[in-house]
């Protein structure tokens, strides 16, 4: 049976500070980018002859011939744009790929839509994306209006802070102080629910939070470790992730529509019977993070 196991040590995020720092792509785990040569590594080839009875988005994915799919695109290792080379990398956005080669769709048969936290439910409730792949987790106030495939990755919320300021080891340390995260997140709304004497400052996007952090506007970031890795391996002269325990335990899953149990079912099998591959797009995307955590088992709801 597969279990799951989470471990980060700041030792681990330190090393991989260290060893990210080489890759001058944007991309800290690839510097492929993730599109080209460096996806048909890992995704499999687009299946034929897909056929997914009683799949409202299936069918309309069929008749417009192409994926449509919600993603980050400023948080590296994990849903990132180059915009330089325009092209898409992380561990999501090959996630994302997987799910589509399933269905019978390759690279050139995708849109992404980046879409920021707040927005995801109402993107898919609306029917703007067929699926949505970036750092989104499980919980039961999103699944009033919107389901979820999955959990295929497990992390939790943690603390950036500048290079060389405080190493936090909890939220309560942090009375007083103000924090950035995004708007409509989960651990803003952890702060706001059980932590009234932070301080808080939101974004549509982390990245913005960063800036304001590096620029000494805000005290610390917080949200899920594994994104604040990718931002702490970018900037490492400047940024580091403080090394206490996990805050919360976020569990992300594939938002879908609600209702689409057949698409759901699908998006399920594919990541229990998935073979390796689920290994291969986290060694390429997060091999050298720091990260350990292995798949973790798919929950029926
Ligand atoms: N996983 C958390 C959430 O779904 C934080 C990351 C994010 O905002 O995407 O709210």
């Amino acid at each position: 049976m597969r279990t799951h196991k989470l471990l980060v040590t700041g030792a681990l995020i330190a090393a991989a500070a260290l060893t990210l720092t080489g890759c001058n792509s944007g991309s800290p785990a690839d510097p492929s980018g993730g599109g080209g040569s460096g996806t048909e590594s890992v995704i499999p080839k687009p299946a034929e002859n897909v056929k997914i009875d009683g799949s409202p988005t299936f069918e309309k994915i069929q008749k417009r011939g192409k994926v449509v799919i919600g993603v980050k695109e400023d948080q590296p290792g994990l849903g990132y744009l180059d915009n330089v080379t325009k092209e898409r990398s992380g561990f999501d956005v090959d996630i994302a790929r997987w799910i589509a080669a399933s269905l019978g769709y390759g690279e050139d048969k995708i849109e992404y839509k980046a879409i920021a936290s707040a927005n995801r439910e109402q993107a898919i409730v609306n029917g703007d994306i067929d699926y949505y792949v970036g750092t989104y987790s499980i919980n039961d106030k999103r699944k009033k209006d919107i389901d979820f495939a999955g959990p295929y990755f497990i992390t939790g919320q943690g603390l950036l802070v500048k290079k060389g300021g405080t190493d936090y080891q909890s939220l309560e340390q942090l009375d007083g102080k103000t924090v950035c995260s995004a708007t409509g997140s989960t651990p803003i709304q952890n702060i706001k629910d059980n932590f009234p004497k932070i301080k808080t400052q939101e974004f549509d996007l982390y990245s913005a939070c960063v800036e304001s952090l590096v620029n000494g506007q805000v005290d610390a970031v917080t949200t899920d470790q594994a994104i604040l890795i990718g931002y702490a391996a970018q900037d490492p002269d400047n940024l580091m992730v403080t090394t206490g325990p996990l805050l919360t335990e976020e569990k992300y899953g594939v938002g879908l529509a609600k209702g689409d149990d057949a698409l759901r079912a699908h998006i399920n099998t594919l990541f229990t019977d998935g073979g390796a591959t689920w290994k291969k797009i986290f060694d390429k995307n997060l091999g050298n993070s720091g990260i350990k955590v292995d798949q973790p088992k798919v929950d029926a709801y």
